[in-house]
């Protein structure tokens, strides 16, 4: 082959911008890294992130905590999850979102995903009756949002509690309401590979006060929950208060100082993200042998990733094809392999839950192919990275023609 090696690196993030260096300096010169080691009357930077993510997400309320795993489960926790009880979800989903709901006690059920990596809605009607389950935990797997007006007469016939997993759609549409808007609560994660950068974090929004009353005292707020930027008043806590547990996941200080003038960034980085993913797939397109999930016309995404399909690609092939870029310099990550690789696993390997039959999800898996999009990566990087995946396709394809 006469391409280029691309010697770009797919897991190098932008440096955390100058404004957040200070601030976490000053954080650390004060010595008041707890969240409620606050001097009198003055708000800590956690609290702070609370009041600029809720406005800037327009959510009543919002609680910073430890990660997108841990905020997932306490809001399931909040949310009235009982113990054993069925919490619906995604097939094609990370290993934290199974995690979260047995975490909190829940079983999850698994819903087919379709070939536009959104959540089946039939299936998940057919499941939602077949079960009477009372929570949907759906998770909005590497940025691909479903019909949210069809979900909603879904959720709304089956009185499901609607909770987003938001971990990559921090900042998308679906029309003009905020991925995260539509349901109880959304959770969001700061992890390092998320929209913003704090190492490990989670953020959880909502309009509904008991709700998040509860999960404020479940995050692990002793009784320092007035000292809450986006809380319900104290009233709402008189009794949540006592009746409920302390999880301690609290985020500190350092990390709220991290994130908060990252937020400013974020709208210019979706440009800039989607500015990367549409070079790529306006590449990819063009490619016979790849097929591309449609995007529906009413979705608003941040493509800080990308994922495609080769359809009829067998495990042999499928192996070839990913060595084939990795030889160019370009890391794939395949989510159909037997054995669970880094951060890709699927529900075959998650043996903590009953073996549930999905063969839709386990035929799209076999095809489908995924790249982070770091804003590391130039116009030219995507190019480049395009042109050698479109080329291992057609490659890998002349070699598998029978
Ligand atoms: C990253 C991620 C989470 C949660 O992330 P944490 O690492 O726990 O912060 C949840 N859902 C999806 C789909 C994710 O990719």
């Amino acid at each position: 082959m006469s391409i280029q090696r691309f010697s770009g690196n797919f897991t190098q993030q932008e440096p955390i911008c100058d404004n957040a260096i200070e601030a976490a300096v000053e954080v650390l010169k004060s010595g008041r890294i707890h969240r409620y080691n606050t001097e009198k009357y003055k708000f800590s930077e956690a609290s702070l992130l609370e009041e600029e993510f809720a406005k800037w997400q327009q959510s009543s309320y919002c609680l910073a905590c430890a990660s997108g795993g841990y905020a997932m489960s306490i809001t399931l926790k909040a949310a009235g999850l009982k113990k054993d009880e069925v919490v619906l979800t995604n097939a094609f989903t990370l290993a934290p979102v199974p995690g979260a709901i047995v975490n909190a006690g829940g079983q999850p059920i698994f819903i087919e995903v379709c070939e536009d990596l959104v959540i089946d809605l039939d299936d998940l009607d057919k499941k939602a009756k077949s079960t009477k389950a009372r929570f949907l935990l759906l998770s909005h797997m590497r940025g691909h949002i479903v019909d949210m007006d069809k979900l909603q007469i879904i959720v709304e016939a089956n009185k499901l509690i609607l909770i987003e997993d938001c971990a990559h759609t921090m900042g998308a549409k679906w029309g003009d309401r905020k991925s995260g808007n539509f349901g109880l609560a959304a959770c969001f994660s700061t992890q390092t590979y998320k929209h913003i950068n704090s190492g490990e974090g989670g953020l959880i929004s909502s309009n509904d006060a008991e709700f998040m009353a509860r999960a404020i005292i479940l995050s692990g707020s002793y009784m320092h929950y007035e000292k809450h930027g986006a809380a319900p008043d104290a009233n709402t806590f008189s009794h949540i208060r006592l009746e409920t547990p302390n999880f301690s996941g609290r985020m500190d200080n350092l990390r709220a100082a991290i994130l908060r003038p990252q937020i400013p960034n974020l709208n210019s980085n979706i440009q800039r993200w989607n500015k990367r993913y549409t070079i790529i797939d306006n590449k990819l397109s063009t490619i016979n042998e790849i097929t591309i999930p449609t995007r529906p016309q009413k979705e608003h995404y941040v493509g800080s990733s990308y994922q495609f399909l080769i359809k009829g690609i067998t495990t042999e092939f499928a192996y070839r094809f990913i060595k084939a870029n990795k030889e160019l310099g370009v890391e794939l990550k395949w989510f159909g392999d037997d054995e669970p690789v880094a951060f890709t696993s699927n529900h075959k390997s998650w043996l903590y839950i009953d073996t549930q039959p999905l063969p839709t999800t386990d035929n799209i898996l076999s095809c489908l192919f995924d790249i982070r999009i770091p804003l590391t990566f130039s116009t030219q990087d995507c190019e480049h990275i395009a042109e050698i995946i479109g080329e291992c396709a057609q490659q890998i394809s002349l070699k598998g023609a029978d």
